[in-house]
């Protein structure tokens, strides 16, 4: 990058390198031996980085005791001046993009430590990589990370920059609301796919890191021949197939949480090349990269639910009869045994009585005024229903077997061959 010294520092460095951070008793984590080779740290940066971002534990963490030390004067090296001058080149940018939407940009903190670190999310040690905590608008950053990401194959300081962009990225997705979304999206569906919505959260990091690096350039000249590229090589550098192979395993899509090296340096050219938030829609543009998009995670979610509580809610005939309950919504199938007349009174309704096995019947009040008459019903027919039940000592009454038009009354139904009576 160019001429990086001597432009504006951000005031929301926090310098606690040095500072000793005690792991709390109960804490059990990754333990980092001395002497580590590199086969070692690429292990661990990838085990941390693939199951690890601190950004899933969003809300799992409300009311964790972090204390926020007084933060001591920032150290002027080339590694904290550098990081303070990218973060203010951030600020800019989210600044700008904020108030052009008509809202206002909440700045993050960027803290160093080294060592270990307490935050609302939880203590962890440098082994879980840079990383964003929500609830406390922090991105942590031990800068030993930078040392491992050029044994990753990614030198030179924008690959540090694209890091702060992405974490930064993280930040953007809480304060607009993407991340407790997502978190909420995450509860009752499978691992596998809080893995998939997982990548589409990592992505839109690496496409919002993408937008700083386009106005870092069109409007600050700050970077020079080659930066892009540098960016786009620690985009794949640490893709989740890439440190995967690297930590000698085989490549597993189903378990990736951030992306492969190709979607990762993907999307980060979208940031770069557009600028455009809009562009940066990872959840519902699948461009072939995603099999899942926002709106359809949001769906899955919802019928899972859906079909959690209607599965708790649906009984049948025989243990609803064993127990004596009424009101509850049954299905099954039985055997026509008698064809009743039409009961006119009131709303109409179809009768007949069901065979239902174990030596139960079922009388079925088919409400005709709001579902069709089953055709020529005759003793033999074999009916599947799903309907409302009310207990009596000779088998007890089927009734809303059809759709409720008010909406408020979960739907019915009858079948006969195939064919839906409701
Ligand atoms: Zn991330």
């Amino acid at each position: 990058m160019v001429q990086w010294r001597g432009r504006r520092r951000s005031t929301n460095v926090e310098d606690t390198r040095g500072q000793r951070s005690s792991r709390p008793m109960r804490a059990r984590g990754l333990k980092l031996g001395g002497g580590m080779g590199t086969i070692g740290i690429i292990a661990v940066i990838a085990i941390t980085l693939m199951g690890g971002d601190p950004s899933q534990l969003l809300g799992i963490l409300l009311g964790s005791s972090s204390q926020i030390n007084s933060n001591q004067p920032l150290g002027d090296d080339d590694a904290a001046v550098f990081l303070s001058v990218i973060l203010a080149d951030t600020e800019v940018t989210w600044g700008k993009l904020f108030s052009a939407s008509g809202s206002r940009y909440i700045e993050p903190k960027l803290r160093l430590f080294s060592g270990g670190v307490n935050s609302a999310c939880g203590y962890n040690t440098a082994a879980v990589g840079p990383f964003y905590c929500p609830p406390d608008q922090r991105v942590y950053l031990d800068l030993d990370f930078f040392q491992q990401l050029k044994q990753l194959g990614a030198p030179g300081d924008f690959a540090q920059a694209y890091v702060i962009g992405h974490e930064i990225g993280h930040h953007v997705q809480n304060i607009t609301g993407v991340l407790p979304k997502v978190h909420e999206a995450k509860q009752g569906i499978s691992k596998k796919q809080a893995n998939q919505l997982q990548v589409l959260v990592e992505l839109q990091a690496d496409c919002y890191a993408g937008i700083w690096a386009h106005y870092a350039e069109s409007e600050r000249d700050l970077l020079e021949a080659g930066d892009i590229e540098e960016g786009m090589q620690a985009a794949a550098a640490i893709g989740d197939d890439s440190l995967q192979r690297r930590a000698g395993g085989r490549v597993r899509p189903e378990t990736f949480t951030h992306g492969s090296s190709a979607q990762r340096t993907q999307w980060f050219k979208t940031g770069f090349r557009t600028g455009s938030v809009e562009a940066c829609d990872t959840f519902n543009q699948s461009n072939g990269l995603s099999d899942i998009g926002w709106a359809q995670m949001a769906r899955t979610a919802q019928n899972a639910q859906a079909a959690e509580t209607q599965a708790s809610a649906i009984s049948d005939a025989h243990s609803a009869f064993a127990s004596k309950r009424s009101d509850v919504q049954i299905t099954g199938k039985g055997i026509v045994v008698k064809v009743l007349a039409d009961d006119l009174k009131g709303s109409r309704h179809q009768k007949f009585i069901l065979d239902i096995g174990r030596g139960q019947t079922l009388l079925v009040a088919h409400n005709i005024d709001l579902a069709p008459r089953v055709s020529s019903l005759r003793s033999g027919d074999q009916i599947e229903y799903l309907g409302e039940y009310e207990y009596n000592q000779r088998g007890g009454v089927l009734h809303w077997t059809h759709h409720d038009p008010a909406g408020r009354h979960m739907d019915g139904w009858l079948k006969r061959r195939g064919q839906t009576f409701r």
